[in-house]
């Protein structure tokens, strides 16, 4: 009896989807709901196709850029600068897509709780119509229901137009409660479906700007090699290295006399100083791959020269962190097309930290930071061959051997 009564609101149901007479009559406060439910959802459906046109032309073209890029290769300084500035953008768009990511992943939770809802609305509205048909038939007002399922199909049914009048009013309302709900299931169905692909395509947008970053890095170190490898430029290259060299000293000199200015000015005015405790150093990168460059005398890779290396050059993947070596002052957090993004830090007593080719920087100019706060991420900016921290440690104006405060 149940199955019967089953299949014959299915055949019911069908009719009234061709009919299509339920979604505009009698709205009861329950089916206006459901109304603007499923408007919203079209919405929801309409937007997710929009955001995916503009994923599409957000995405990084590597190649384009290492084009336009080309005839800037003259002046190399010019040319890192450039590619940095792209580097940093697609930086940007990504951290942008990976909010979109969690935002996304969000609005999918509560679509999926949305849809178990109305299921479970689905379940009980058509167990109430199930239970109702049944109590027609045992309350013996058979011709009611044999009239409307008499047709041997769909069609023949719809023939008698006046069916529908026969229907009471409470079923009618029953079944166009039903069958706004139903629709309600379907284009929740369909925004999720949108939903989801659309974050796989952010996903995969991700991947690509990462590729692109990547791909631009690799042309980067690729120019500067050759640039330097070329027996024309040798000449041209030594000097440029030198005068690269200088730069940096001439930028973290003045920030020096800058701040000793500040100091003799806090003194005057009876203000305390930051001291150096002579503690020992947090290691500046949460991890390495190799010491790429020791301090001290080292042979230049591809100019064949010797020269000084003020530093150490720790080889460590892009984004990885960059931790103050110690308490002190920002004195400087910023870009030069020679040491890339760049950070100086005070920590008193003439004792200075510096931390090149950033790819991120987290602090600002006049911060105080504490041992071991991350205050940037590695990267590759700046006149370099590949993802690296360089950390150089000075005292009473020259360099010094960072291992003095440092354990490997
Ligand atoms: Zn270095």
């Amino acid at each position: 009896m149940k199955k019967k009564i089953a299949a014959l609101l299915t055949v019911v149901l069908a009719a009234a989807l061709l009919i299509n007479n339920f979604s505009s009559s009698s709205a009861t406060s329950y089916s206006s709901i459901t109304s603007d439910s499923i408007r919203e959802k079209e919405e929801g459906i309409k937007k997710a196709e929009e955001e995916r046109k503009e994923l599409e032309n957000s995405l990084t073209n590597a190649q384009n850029i290492k084009k336009q890029l080309e005839a800037e290769k003259k002046d190399l300084n010019n040319y890192i600068t450039q590619l940095d500035i792209k580097l940093s953008e697609i930086q940007d768009n990504i951290a942008r897509l990976n909010e979109q990511i969690t935002q996304k992943e969000l609005d999918i939770a509560r679509t999926q709780e949305e849809l178990a809802r109305a299921r479970e609305v689905e379940a009980a509205q058509y167990e109430a119509m199930v239970h109702r048909i049944q109590y027609n038939y045992e309350q013996g007002d058979a011709t009611y229901w044999e009239l409307i399922f008499s047709g041997e199909s769909i069609a023949d049914i719809l023939t008698k137009v006046e069916y529908m009048e026969r229907i009471a009013a409470y079923d009618k309302e029953q079944l166009n409660e039903f069958m706004l709900n139903r629709q309600l299931i379907e284009v929740t169905e369909q925004q999720l479906l949108t939903d989801m692909a659309l974050l796989e395509e952010t996903r995969e947008g991700v991947l690509a700007e990462e590729a692109a970053m990547e791909e631009l890095i690799q042309a980067k170190m690729q120019t500067i090699k050759e640039y330097e490898n070329n027996i024309a430029n040798k000449e041209q290259a030594i000097k440029e290295y030198e005068a690269d060299i200088k730069e940096r000293n001439e930028i973290v000199e003045a920030l020096e006399a800058a701040i000793a200015e500040e100091k003799k000015r806090i003194m005057a005015a009876n203000g305390s100083l930051l001291t150096y405790d002579g503690g020992q150093f947090k290691f500046p990168v949460a991890s390495y791959t190799k010491l790429s460059s020791d301090y001290g005398m080292r042979m230049h890779p591809t100019l064949g020269v010797e020269k000084f290396h003020n530093g150490i050059d720790l080889a460590s993947p892009t984004g990885t962190a960059i931790f103050a070596a110690y308490d002190g002052k920002v004195i400087a957090a910023s870009y030069s097309g020679s040491m890339g993004n760049y950070i100086m830090i005070d920590h008193g007593d003439n004792l200075y930290t510096i931390y090149m080719h950033a790819s991120k920087l987290y602090v600002q100019t006049g911060d105080i930071v504490v041992r071991g706060e991350t205050i940037a991420a590695v990267g590759a900016t700046g006149r370099t061959t590949g993802p690296h921290l360089h950390f150089s440690v000075r005292l009473n104006g020259e360099y010094v051997s960072p291992w003095n405060y440092l354990s490997q």
